[in-house]
């Protein structure tokens, strides 16, 4: 299922940015610093703590309030979400729900801008964006969002967001937490983010037929606060919550329902019972086949050890 409202096709052209791959690696580099540091408990903290804050600006804010319009906020807040995501240095908010939104709508097909079954894992994972044929996005494909002047000027300029966090991250921990806080908290998040478009289309189980190659993974899960429920998204992606059962974590929408609480955010989207039931049948059946094939295995006599011993 797919809820993007674009039919534009996107141009694709075959470039390589020298420089910004360049500076794309040495940014990468920069976890290296972490050997410069003095380890410290207390410094990993800033970094976990750091990591989860901006992968909830990418997971809640980018991906399913930008890309798929799943629950509602303020004009202020949205800004603040916009900002949140656009500190994880993963561009801005507008460009990165518009190729999303043609993710799902292409999804492993010719089209797919990052399909590891067409294009391979790591062209997927993120050399997909390291070409210039994707420095631009398409304003068509997001319409309900580039209507916002302040989210155009902040998706423009989206290298501020990181830089004052990087400055602010340095004012309050000095060296130490712009390396932990900074470098090697960016590094992580980036390479989770990015196994969303890599791992979680190769590994994991499918529940839907969601008629392209997302998986269910609940390690993927866990690192990205609810966003290894891929083929749950899949099929059905306008909805808040990904993992689609009480069993199924997903600390994004917790950290939602809680905001939701508040009068923060209102109008969270879940998956109509009709799915729910659809899953639970697909899983109920998905058992049934394990068992059969464990009672049809072949049965092979093995040698008792006394046998073995003696031979
Ligand atoms: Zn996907
Ligand atoms: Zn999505």
């Amino acid at each position: 299922m797919n809820s993007s409202p674009s039919t534009v096709t996107p141009v694709v052209k075959e470039q390589a940015p020298f420089l910004f791959l360049i500076l794309f690696f040495l940014v990468q580099a920069t976890v290296l610093t972490v050997f410069t540091v003095p380890f410290s408990l207390s410094l990993v903290w800033v970094a976990v703590g750091s990591y989860f804050l901006r992968m909830f600006g990418i997971t809640a804010a980018y991906h399913r309030y930008f890309s798929h319009a799943s629950f509602k906020t303020s004009r202020v807040f949205q800004f603040v979400l916009a900002w949140i995501g656009a500190m994880a240095m993963q561009k801005g908010p507008l460009w990165w729900a518009a190729h999303h939104r043609n993710h799902h709508k292409y999804s492993d097909t010719e089209k797919d801008i990052h399909s590891p079954s067409r294009k391979g894992f790591w062209y997927s994972h993120m050399f997909w964006f390291l070409r210039n044929d994707y420095n631009d996005y398409e304003s068509k494909l997001i319409p309900d969002f580039y209507k916002y002047p302040e989210l155009r000027i902040l998706d423009r300029y989206h290298w501020i967001a990181p830089l004052s966090y990087a400055v602010l991250l340095y004012a309050i921990g000095g060296w130490g937490w712009l390396v932990y806080g900074y470098a090697v908290s960016t590094f992580f998040l980036g390479h989770a983010t990015w196994t969303i478009n890599s791992l979680s289309h190769v590994y994991g189980s499918v529940r839907f037929d969601s008629r392209d190659t997302s998986k269910n993974n609940l390690w993927l899960a866990l690192l990205t606060m609810g966003e290894g429920w891929h083929n749950n998204h899949h099929y059905y992606c306008s909805s808040a919550n990904q993992g689609f059962y009480w069993y199924e974590v997903d600390i994004s929408y917790y950290i939602l329902k809680v905001l939701s609480w508040f009068g923060i955010v209102w109008d969270l989207k879940k998956p109509p019972k009709k799915v729910l039931e659809e899953g639970l049948l697909r899983d109920r059946e998905e058992k049934e086949r394990k068992r059969n094939l464990e009672q049809n295995k072949p049965k092979v006599k093995v040698k008792n050890k006394v046998e073995i011993l003696s031979t």
